[in-house]
């Protein structure tokens, strides 16, 4: 295969090539050299090669640096500069990007290609020798740290020898003959820690970058990011050689990063920051707080101008928002990347529903664009207003991801992920944020920066997420050490609560209250688009009537998952309940029933009426009956004296529902077996509430569900039983009137798919209980998997976490064929899920694809998964 592809006016090979093979920074530089932006040429080693170079024990493969020799020669040709050259050498920059960004895990090295000879002629080349030098000390210091992987101190300390001798306190103050003596020491620290002296063949010094930015793909910083991005399946990293240019060649040189819209709430408009005579990792590692974008027609207005005509040009050929960097040299702008721009579930909304009116996509396209896990974050709670303005603003910074935070402060990522997982809610503070903070970005509520712009690491990564972010608050002092942060002549630790705006930027004392968001106009309107396009049902596993009414708002279709068991655990009825778990014979235990039903009927009552007109689905009762009683000698004892009884007893009959593996016990529908009078207690209760509120005029739609049934025979005794107490109940009552009740199952034990044709016989619907699926499928217990579960990660033996999206391949096989077996003896038959896997996008698709009629989410997933549902149809 090709290894090399170049980029320039010479040639562009790199058209129709995918971005699997040329990492998204090579073909978006391709692209823009295509579509006539001024980009620096330069070529792109594919991922290919950093597949190989891993396949074959960390080797670069044989031809490549012939290849390389030759792509430099035709970049030598096009430029009219040579490699190493005394008098207009070429310099490169070596950069990684694989298919999907990874912003800042991987290495990047540049000025490459200067040597003892070849600066002497970038000094005579661009006549300034000071620039030329700090060039060089800066490939000598990167190309250590990166390459060699030395100690950034030992160069430092020599910077600060040069400072003093000079006299000096800032970089830029160093004098030209100062930056020269800096690169002598430099290749002396070079040379004592490495035991080599610095590269003179330009050619061994981009060999060695190569090399350096395949191993950077396997850091464990990189390893880690793509574990919480679940990226997965990718051969690794291409490489990108690109010819220098140069923003720190004076005041008429620049740099800066922009998206075509703003990527925080999506309006339209230029967003962006530069630094005059700095270079562009100035602007993304947060050192210098920038200036924005806007500024610059003071600068330089030509330029200004044909950013912003370039801006317009990439928009209109990528179709979607970009982000930008680029560097202008002395007056000259060049494109340095594109890509699609990170941007918040908000932004996304509103760029995909602005797109279509400007006419650039149409809705399929928008619906598309917008990542539905994102839409959480415009679900999510913000500040109370009343609340936020009687709060104590403590400082203010960049709005750099909007939501709202509220925590302790934790000072690095180590103890943010450990205070986390302690239980803390916590803010992650730091003066920068770097790569290594990632776990700690992660694992926060929030993040506050006291440096950097709104491009930072800090900020993009956030912004990705959705985790709120308020970056170069400046007025803070943070001392890391002392676990201290200084604000205002005050001092906040450890301890401290803090909330955090990041619509605003505000930082604000204590808790601060917080309100469920208002929706949008847009959000409507993308949520009305997605209704058009998708064929799948959206329900909700609820069982509170204030669960069912938010999901209803969020549009749910009605509910496809009622827990009853839920609603047992509350104050009065615990008791009752454990009276009748505890009842020695049915007599006692159906008085305790007894007790119980108008409980349940209440509750029903309140759920049909918030779902009026819309079908109900209740669970029968479903968990072990251990459950419900206490383990522990006191509370038994307790118990004991509530009901009645001896503490012996109680601790017996706990003793006697102990189960070695209550997963697979007497749970679900073998519980109705056993105790068929729990059923006819939690039918009657259904009954009875749905005919109540039909003389209250609210249509109720119940829907009777049996859980865990492995056999036909199991549904058609339960069945049999329930379609008995249904008819009591309407005769007893005396109700005369229309109440269809489906009675139907779901299916959670591979058996029941494997036989779901005879299981159909006595179901009018199933459910697929893909939690229990996919714990009996695979054999992993749901509750005790992340013993085991990052390991599996890790090894790549699990893609992902099977309880979080749906294993189509596995248990997924038994999806498709309990649904085809099922409709082959009742093709009426209606099926739904309601696992936790209803809501992922991802297993929404699978869904769509075998033929499902609904799929049931928590209340917070339904506009996420009508989303997906509209995504899986187009
Ligand atoms: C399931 O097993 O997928 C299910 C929805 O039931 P539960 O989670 O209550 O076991
Ligand atoms: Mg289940």
């Amino acid at each position: 295969a090709k290894m090399v592809y170049y980029f320039g006016k010479t040639k562009t090979e790199g058209k129709g090539v995918s971005k699997a093979v040329l990492g998204g920074k090579g073909l978006n530089l391709a692209e823009m050299t295509n579509i006539g932006l001024p980009v620096p040429p330069g070529f792109t080693i594919t991922t290919e090669v950093c597949d190989m170079y891993y396949k074959g024990g960390k080797k670069l493969p044989k031809t490549l640096l012939e290849e390389v020799g030759k792509h430099i020669a035709t970049l030598e040709k096009e430029l009219k500069k040579k490699f190493g050259d005394d008098k207009n050498p070429l310099l490169v920059s070596v950069r990684s990007g694989a298919a999907v960004s990874m912003p800042g895990m991987m290495n990047t090295i540049l000025n490459l290609g200067l040597t003892d000879t070849s600066v002497v002629g970038l000094a005579n080349a661009t006549n300034n020798e000071r620039f030329a030098y700090d060039a060089y000390r800066r490939l000598i210091n990167m190309f250590g740290d990166v390459v060699m992987g030395m100690d950034h101190h030992s160069f430092e300390e020599a910077f600060s020898k040069i400072k003093l001798k000079y006299g000096v306190t800032q970089d830029t103050e160093v004098p030209s003959q100062g930056m020269i003596e800096l690169c002598e020491a430099y290749k002396a620290v070079y040379k004592k820690e490495t035991g080599e002296d610095f590269p003179q063949d330009p050619l061994k010094q981009l060999e060695l970058s190569i090399e350096a930015v395949f191993k950077s793909w396997n850091t464990s910083r990189a390893v880690r990011y793509r574990e919480v991005e679940n990226i997965r399946g990718l051969l690794g990293t291409a490489v990108n050689v690109q010819s220098m240019v140069y923003g720190n060649m004076g005041d008429d040189s620049g740099t800066g990063v922009a998206f075509t819209r703003n990527p925080s709430n999506g309006e339209n408009k230029f967003y962006g920051e530069f630094l005059i005579n700095a270079q562009g990792e100035d602007v993304v590692a947060g050192i210098r707080t920038p200036q924005p974008v806007a500024e610059m027609s003071k600068w330089n207005r030509a330029v200004y101008k044909q950013l912003l005509e370039i801006k317009d040009t990439l928009e209109t050929h990528y179709k979607d928002v970009q982000d930008i960097e680029f560097t202008i040299e002395k007056g000259d702008l060049f494109m340095l990347q594109t890509r699609n721009g990170k941007r918040t579930g908000a932004a996304a909304v509103k760029i995909a529903c602005d797109m279509v009116k400007e006419g650039l996509i149409d809705e399929p396209t928008a619906l598309s664009r917008i990542p539905a896990n994102d839409l959480t974050q415009l679900l999510l709670p913000s500040f109370d207003p009343a609340a936020k303005s009687a709060a104590t603003v403590l400082t203010r910074g960049l709005p750099a991801s909007p939501g709202a935070a509220v925590g302790a402060l934790a000072f690095t990522a180590e103890e943010a992920v450990l205070r986390t997982q302690a239980g803390e809610k916590v803010l992650l503070v730091r003066k920068e944020t770097s790569p290594e903070d990632i776990d700690g970005m992660h694992s926060a509520a929030g993040i506050l920066t006291s440096t950097g712009g709104m491009t930072s690491h800090a900020a993009v990564v956030a912004r990705g997420w959705g985790r709120c972010c308020v970056a170069g608050a400046g007025e803070i002092e943070i001392d890391a050490k002392a676990k201290k942060i200084k604000v205002g002549g005050k001092t906040y630790g450890a301890k401290d609560i803090l909330s955090l705006d990041g619509s605003t930027g505000e930082v604000m004392l204590g808790t601060v209250a917080t309100t469920e968001p208002k929706l949008s106009g847009d959000f409507a309107k993308v949520m009305k688009w997605a209704d058009e396009y998708r064929t799948l049902g959206i329900r909700t596993n609820s069982d509170t009537p204030a669960d069912s009414q938010r999901a209803r708002d969020f549009g749910a279709e009605g509910i496809g998952l009622c827990r009853t068991e839920h609603m047992f655990f509350e104050d009065e009825r615990i008791g009752i309940m454990r009276e009748m778990i505890l009842a020695e014979d049915e007599e006692t235990r159906r008085k305790a029933l007894g007790r119980l039903l108008p409980f349940q009927r209440k509750d029903f009552v309140g759920i049909f009426t918030a779902m009026k007109g819309l079908p109900v689905t209740v669970r029968l009762l479903d968990p072990p009956l251990h459950e419900f009683l206490p383990h522990d000698s006191k509370a038994q004892a307790e118990i004991a004296k509530e009901i009645g009884t001896t503490a012996a007893k109680v601790s017996s009959r706990v003793a006697q529902l102990h189960e070695s593996n209550p997963m697979l016990g007497h749970r679900g529908c073998r519980l109705s077996v056993t105790y068929p009078e729990i059923l006819e207690m939690q039918v009657t209760a259904i009954v009875e509430a749905a005919i109540e509120c039909k003389k209250k005029r609210v249509d109720a739609q119940p829907e009777i569900m049996i859980p865990l049934v492995g056999t036909a025979a199991e549904l058609k005794l339960l069945r049999e039983k329930a379609e008995e107490t249904i008819e009591k109940v309407k005769t007893e009552s005396k109700f005369s009137g229309d109440l269809p009740i489906l009675i139907g199952t779901m299916i959670e034990i591979p058996r029941a798919a494997l036989t779901a044709d005879e299981v159909a016989e006595y179901a009018e619907f199933f459910s697929f209980g893909t939690n229990d699926l996919t714990q009996m499928t695979f054999g992993y217990s749901r509750d005790d998997i992340n013993t085991f579960l990052p390991d599996y990660l890790s090894k790549e033996i699990l893609p992902v976490d099977p309880f979080q999206s749906l294993d189509t391949s596995g248990v997924g096989q038994l999806v498709e064929m309990g649904v085809n077996k099922g409709r082959s003896t009742r093709n009426k038959l209606k099926v739904g899920i309601c696992g936790e896997h209803g809501g992922d996008p991802a297993s929404i698709d699978f869904c769509h694809r075998v033929g499902l009629d609904y799929v049931s989410c928590s209340p917070f997933r339904v506009p996420i998964a009508r989303l997906a549902a509209a995504q899986a149809a187009i």
